[in-house]
C-alpha cells in the first residue's frame, strides 16, 4: 500500500513537472526543428482523422487531405523534404499526381520551399496569404520562381471536393503566418481540426524596436487571440511536436483516437505563449537599459 501510494505520488509529480516545466526560447525552437536526420526522415505515413492524413518528416509537419476530386496538401517543406512526402503519399495508396492544391503554414523554407518542386510535379494550385506574399517571392530555391496563383486573405476559404478549409491569420511568425482550420467528419461525428501555423519565437527573433517590422509584437498577441478563439478537437501543427505526435501515434487503434485532444491544444498555447511573454519582457528590460 505504501509502495503503491509512493509511485501514485512519483507520476503525479513527473505529470505536474511536465505541466509545469518551463521551457528556454532555444529549447522550444529546438523541440520543433528537431535534428537533420528528423526533418529529412518520414514519421510512418497515417491516417490521423477522417481524410487528414500526415505524410511528413520526424520534425515538419506535412498534411495530406484526401477527397474525390484529388487531394490538399499541407506544407512541402524543403525541397529536399519533397521526395520523403511522396513516397508517404504512396505509402498511404493515394497518388501523388492527384494533389490538386498546395497550402502552407508560413513563408520559411522549412514549411514552403517545396511549393516550386511539388507544382512541377503535380500542376496543383499554390495558394498563400497575402501578407507572406513578399517572403515567398523570395524564397527561390535553385533560382525558380515561387509559385502564387491565389492570395488568400484572412477567413478565406479553400474547397476541394467537399472538403473546405479556413484560413485564419495568426501572424507574428511571419507576417502571413495562417493557421488552417476544417471540419472533418469520422464515424457520424464532425471534428474542429486546427492546424497551427507557429506562435513560436525563433533565436533572434527581434520582438522589440524591430525596424523591418515595429508591430511585430502585436502580431503576435493577436495571433494568441485569434488562436485562443478557436476551438480544436484535433489540434495540428507545422511541427509535429506541436501536438506530440510522438506520444500519439503508438495509441492509434488501441482505445479512442489519440488525435482528439482538446486539452493539449490549449496545454500547447499555454507552453508557447509564456515563452513568449518571457521573451517579449526580457527584451523590453534589456532595450530599456
Ligand atoms: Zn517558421
Amino acid at each position: 500500500m505504501r509502495t503503491l501510494l509512493f509511485l501514485t505520488t512519483c507520476a503525479a509529480a513527473a505529470l505536474l513537472a511536465q505541466a509545469t516545466k518551463q521551457w528556454t526560447l532555444q529549447e522550444l525552437f529546438q523541440r520543433n526543428i528537431g535534428t537533420k536526420q528528423q526533418q529529412d526522415t518520414a514519421f510512418p505515413p497515417h491516417k490521423i482523422i477522417g481524410n487528414m492524413h500526415y505524410v511528413g518528416s520526424q520534425s515538419f509537419g506535412t498534411f495530406l487531405v484526401t477527397t474525390p476530386a484529388g487531394h490538399i496538401l499541407i506544407n512541402t517543406d524543403y525541397e529536399r523534404t519533397v521526395p520523403v512526402i511522396k513516397d508517404s503519399v504512396e505509402k498511404l495508396g493515394f497518388k501523388f499526381s492527384d494533389i490538386k492544391i498546395v497550402l502552407g503554414s508560413h513563408a520559411h523554407a522549412d514549411h514552403m520551399e517545396g511549393d516550386a518542386m511539388v507544382k512541377e510535379l503535380t500542376g496543383a494550385q499554390v495558394m498563400a496569404m497575402e501578407q507572406d506574399v513578399p517572403a515567398l517571392k523570395a524564397m527561390k530555391p535553385g533560382g525558380k520562381e515561387h509559385p502564387i496563383d491565389r492570395v488568400l486573405h484572412d477567413g478565406d476559404t479553400v474547397t476541394l471536393g467537399g472538403t473546405t478549409l479556413t484560413a485564419h491569420l495568426t501572424p507574428g511568425h511571419t507576417k502571413g503566418c495562417t493557421t488552417w482550420t476544417a471540419k472533418i467528419a469520422e464515424d457520424g461525428k464532425t471534428y474542429d481540426v486546427v492546424i497551427i501555423g507557429s506562435v513560436g519565437v525563433n533565436p533572434g527573433f527581434q520582438l522589440v524596436n524591430n525596424r523591418q517590422n515595429p508591430g511585430i509584437a502585436d502580431e503576435y498577441l493577436q495571433a494568441f487571440k485569434v488562436l485562443r478563439g478557436l476551438h480544436a478537437d484535433v489540434p495540428l501543427g507545422s511541427h509535429p511536436a506541436m501536438y506530440r505526435l510522438d506520444e500519439k501515434y503508438p495509441l492509434i487503434g488501441k482505445g479512442p483516437n489519440p488525435f482528439i485532444d482538446p486539452a493539449g491544444y490549449k496545454a500547447e498555447l499555454d507552453i508557447v505563449e509564456e515563452v513568449f511573454m518571457r521573451t517579449l519582457n526580457e527584451q523590453r528590460t534589456t532595450a530599456q537599459k
